[in-house]
């Protein structure tokens, strides 16, 4: 999926901007581009250990799109993705 990107994602971390392209059409108030996950297969920001690479700076609909809420189960069902398992929070 595109992951939109909004100014302020470019003011807080640079390095969105740098791979972020730029909206073709006009977007929603703010938006400035996207990141391209779909050329590649993966987000450009992921590191070598295909964790986020910007994690604490991450753009907010990243941090809006929570891991295994049904919007994310949803989206992976539709690219063929396996569910999400849910995460026990005990020890
Ligand atoms: S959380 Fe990080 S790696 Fe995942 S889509 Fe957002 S910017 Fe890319």
């Amino acid at each position: 999926m595109p992951v939109d990107v909004f100014e302020v994602d470019l003011l807080r971390e640079p390095r969105i901007g740098e791979q972020a392209q730029p909206l073709r059409d006009p977007g929603l108030d703010g938006e400035v581009g996207y990141l391209n996950c779909l050329e590649s297969g993966a987000c450009p920001l992921l590191n070598g250990e295909n964790c986020c690479g910007i994690y604490p700076t991450r753009p907010s609909v990243c941090v809006l799109f929570e891991a295994g809420s049904d919007e994310c189960q949803e989206a992976r069902r539709v690219f063929g993705i396996p569910a999400l398992e849910p995460v026990s929070t005990q020890a």
